[in-house]
């Protein structure tokens, strides 16, 4: 074989981290799980319809079962009888895990401010992002999904990423 023949290897390998490639692929395939309630999840339908088109981000893959989700996305008002519900579909999806806690009522109880109504719900699980408006806009939970996409590629597979539930109320 001549010289001629040598292989450039810089033109042919892609030198990465393991944690890098693996929230690459994480990044562009989450699986949104939707907690709706109210008004809100009826928006989560057309943000998750042909118009908006949620496999741009890979995330059109909208699952029925917390133990298939890692994207939590808390759409509409949370009574305090139905938080324990939500907070034990939480705790069934596996790490890594992200929350989107998606227009007024769901971040802070809204205009329900009564003895009925959890005044948001990083009361009893933590949250990742949230987003105003009542209801918010489809591509407002775009954003916030891309958001989630960013925070993604902070993740390691050595670290214990395990949230920590201090502080969160026991309900
Ligand atoms: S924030 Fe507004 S649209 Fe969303 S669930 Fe509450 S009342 Fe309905």
């Amino acid at each position: 074989m001549g010289l001629n023949n040598t292989t450039n290897l810089n033109d042919s390998i892609v030198t990465t981290t393991l944690d890098h490639a693996i929230n690459w692929g994480r990044s562009y395939s989450l699986w949104p799980m939707a907690f709706g309630t109210a008004c809100c999840g009826i928006e989560f339908m057309s943000v998750a319809g042909a118009k908006y088109d949620l496999s741009r981000f890979g995330a059109e893959v909208v699952r029925f079962s917390p133990r298939q989700a890692d994207l939590l996305i808390v759409a509409g008002t949370i009574s305090y009888k139905q938080a324990p519900i939500l907070k034990k579909i939480y705790e069934q999806m596996c790490e890594p895990k992200w929350v989107i806690s998606m227009g007024a009522c769901a971040c802070s109880g809204g205009f329900y401010d009564n003895y009925t109504t959890l005044q948001g719900i990083d009361e009893i699980i933590p949250v990742d992002e949230y987003i105003s408006g009542c209801p918010p806009r489809p591509e407002a939970v775009l954003d916030a999904i891309m958001n989630i996409q960013k925070k993604s590629h902070d993740e390691s597979i050595m670290k214990n990423r395990i949230k920590e539930y201090k502080g969160y109320l026991d309900v």
